[in-house]
């Protein structure tokens, strides 16, 4: 028997603001740096032109992080307890959303990572349970589904199952045997993944990533026995397609569709953690988009989810990183 466990009272979604430092490139161009992190909870846009706009220059948030803060840091006060979650079984997502270039990748990385050496961690002080991890990896594009851990690319079917909601149809499930296998099957996924060119960065990502790490125990002494229970939860990490319009980035043609379909996940996100960041009952529109379909259990009822808005510091990008504090607003 499987099952998953309530974790009691209702979540609010965990917000959370990272900014990244200026690269060398903007300090060759001598970019300004637009905002500053005024305390830990609050952003503010300190270039007072722009004041006038009628936009807001001050943001409050869970928590915002600056832009000389190491990624350890953003996982021990924001991401980890969200992650962590799942060791006691209930479901956890981390989001990174923002536009190209703001740090997305390299945050979802570190904080990957960190979360599995503490599962190891976890895992080892607690020999009085057994425990199995499993991996999947798959992205988003065009609203097509791939397997990042197979270099067969049919798109995966997403089929609806009376008990186990959406599953994914064929996705590869590895058992992780250690440390060194998770390190092995991420850079199989990075490699995978698809890169297209854009104007704004070549290696921009115009796909959503998941990565999916379940994990099943059960205590050993009723291990075989009637009353022998698996504890199961899967935390995602999520690395979503740039947010930037797609009128910025993308030129025509193949681009300006894939700009439609990225829009479509976003914007179907962005409405279900609008309705969710409200309270976690009513009718929640998850079917709209693939992403919000796949990652239905791990976002309503008991599950625990926290957003990393990225965003990059530089005057040249000030509307988009206005855009990503609105949406930031709206999760709040
Ligand atoms: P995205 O995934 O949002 O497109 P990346 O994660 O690829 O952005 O980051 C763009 C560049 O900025 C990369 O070279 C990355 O190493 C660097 N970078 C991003 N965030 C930080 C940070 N907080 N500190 C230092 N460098 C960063
Ligand atoms: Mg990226």
């Amino acid at each position: 028997k499987m099952q998953g466990m309530a974790n009691g009272g209702e979540e609010k979604i965990l917000v959370l603001v990272r900014l990244r430092p200026l690269s060398d490139k903007e300090i060759l161009r001598n970019e300004v740096l637009d905002w500053e992190c005024i305390n830990e909870t609050t952003i503010l846009y300190r270039n007072s032109l722009q004041e006038r706009s009628g936009l807001p220059s001050v943001y409050s948030f869970d928590r915002v992080f600056r832009g000389d803060c190491p990624t350890r840091k953003v996982y021990d006060d924001g991401a980890k307890e969200i992650a962590l979650s799942v060791v006691s079984g209930i479901n956890s997502t981390i989001f990174a959303y923002g536009q190209t270039s703001s740090g997305k990748t390299y945050t979802m990385n570190g904080i990957t990572e960190y979360t599995v050496a503490d599962i190891y961690d976890y895992i080892q002080k607690h020999e009085e349970r057994a425990f199995v991890l499993k991996f999947a990896a798959m992205e988003i594009y065009n609203e097509v589904v791939r397997d990042l851990l197979s270099t067969d690319n049919t798109p995966l079917r997403l089929l609806d199952d009376p008990e186990r909601g959406t599953v994914i149809e064929r996705l590869t499930e590895e058992t992780l045997r250690d440390w060194s296998h998770l390190k092995e099957l991420l850079s199989i996924c990075a490699a995978q993944r698809q890169i297209g060119e854009t104007s704004l960065n070549e290696t921009s990502s115009r796909s959503h990533q998941i990565l999916r790490l379940t994990i099943e125990s059960s205590a050993r002494e009723f291990i075989g026995k009637d009353n022998s229970t698996t504890l199961a939860a899967s935390v995602n990490f999520v690395d979503l397609a740039g947010s930037e319009r797609a009128s910025q980035a993308l030129s025509v043609g193949q681009r300006l569709k894939e700009g439609c379909h990225i829009n479509r996940s976003l914007l179907t996100l962005g409405t279900v953690i609008r309705k969710l960041s409200k309270g976690r009952n009513g009718h929640v529109n998850y079917r709209d988009s693939k992403l919000t379909r796949i990652l239905q259990p791990s976002l309503g009822g008991n599950a625990r989810t926290a957003i990393i808005c990225t965003l990059s510091p530089a005057r040249s990008h000030v509307e988009q990183s206005r855009n990503t504090l609105l949406f930031a607003s709206c999760a709040k």
